[in-house]
């Protein structure tokens, strides 16, 4: 089992006298930003461009400064900009910055683990992650607790990085609800294995699947959407609060008799197979290499999917079903 940590187990005093540069005003720098002020933190926000993000942080009061002003000021660098644009921003205006013994720290493991940003060996370097979107870390602290969180330490020169991980889990409000350790190893690959084999990729797969096996038989598509789609929250809602067991107590019977028995031969051996290469790839960096070729490119092959998703009935049906709950 995991070690979980908690407020008992970290020092906010660790953080005193120092300065936060959050890079980036998005989903999670807001959300951080917001918090880690909060917590008494002193906070100044890096930002590129004087865009909607950088509105946002005005109107929210914080101190902002370009984003090599801002490194220079800190002792702490959180990179929270999207992961594709980090290697290019961190080696463009933060390493130049760097100064022995400061702390640079991320919220996804990709560009560390994947060996994308390669800090020099006088820094520390940690991930503090929080489980859930912005949103949710800023109204839990709110509501005067947190979201759970991972914390994981790749370098660590000063002997006190997993101190200073701790210490800004805290400022977060996670370890509130509680905080494990992993790796940046640990993290990136099961994080993108979830995404591709269950969450975003096996999931959408699943429901299309579904859907397009009873519109083929003759069914109304707008019936199938329904059923595939539109209740697979329902059931979520009920997996996420009770594990699966507690999804089927609260299934009828004939729900849970049929799912027990016939789920295993939709999702049969051959797809375990299939999962296994998927995690090889994500493992052997085959994944992030093609990705990395992807954004170089300017997304082409993103692009195509995009557009074919759109078209696909599912799509079509969805968006007039949809309006219906509005
Ligand atoms: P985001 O897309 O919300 O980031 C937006 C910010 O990045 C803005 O301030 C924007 O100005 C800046 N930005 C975008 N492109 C830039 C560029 N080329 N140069 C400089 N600045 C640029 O990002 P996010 O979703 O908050 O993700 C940040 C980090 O947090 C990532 O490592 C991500 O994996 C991680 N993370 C995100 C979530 C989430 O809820 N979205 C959850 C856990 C971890
Ligand atoms: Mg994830």
């Amino acid at each position: 089992m995991a070690r979980m940590y908690y407020n008992k187990d970290a020092n906010l005093n660790v953080l005193k006298g120092k300065k936060v540069a959050v890079i980036g005003y998005g989903i999670q720098g807001r959300a951080q930003s917001l918090n880690l002020k909060d917590s008494g933190v002193d906070v100044v926000v890096g930002l590129k461009f004087r865009d909607d993000y950088w509105k946002q942080a005005k109107a929210d009061k914080m101190d902002i400064l370009g984003i090599p002003e801002a490194v220079k000021a800190a002792d702490i660098v959180m990179m929270l900009i999207p992961d594709e644009v980090q290697k290019m921003v961190y080696d463009a205006e933060v390493a130049p910055n760097l100064r022995k013994g400061m702390t640079l720290d991320f919220a996804h493991g990709f560009n560390i683990h994947f060996k994308l940003i390669v800090p020099p060996s006088d820094v520390d370097v940690i991930m503090v992650a929080p489980k859930g979107p912005g949103a949710l870390v800023r109204e839990t602290f709110l509501a005067g607790n947190g979201v759970p969180a991972l914390i994981a330490v790749h370098q660590d020169h000063t002997g006190k990085a997993k101190k200073t991980a701790l210490a800004m889990a805290k400022g977060l409000g996670a370890t509130t609800k509680g905080v494990i350790e992993t790796t940046f190893k640990e993290e990136t690959e099961t994080d993108l294995f979830g995404e591709q084999a269950d969450l975003c990729g096996g999931a959408s797969e699943l429901v299309k699947k579904s859907f397009e096996v009873l519109v083929e038989a003759g069914y109304q598509p707008e019936i199938a959407y329904f059923e595939v789609l539109h209740e697979l929250k329902l059931i979520i809602d009920l997996v996420q609060k009770g594990g699966i067991e507690g999804m089927w107590d609260n299934v009828s019977n004939t729900a849970e008799y049929g799912g027990r028995t016939r789920g295993p031969k939709i999702i049969d051996a051959r797809v375990k197979e299939n999962m296994r290469i998927i995690l090889k790839d994500v493992q052997s960096g085959a994944f992030a290499k093609e990705w990395v070729e992807e954004c170089n490119s300017g997304l082409p092959t993103l692009t195509k999917l995009r557009k074919e998703g759109e078209k696909s009935q599912i799509e079509v049906v969805g968006r007039s079903i949809r309006k219906m709950f509005k």
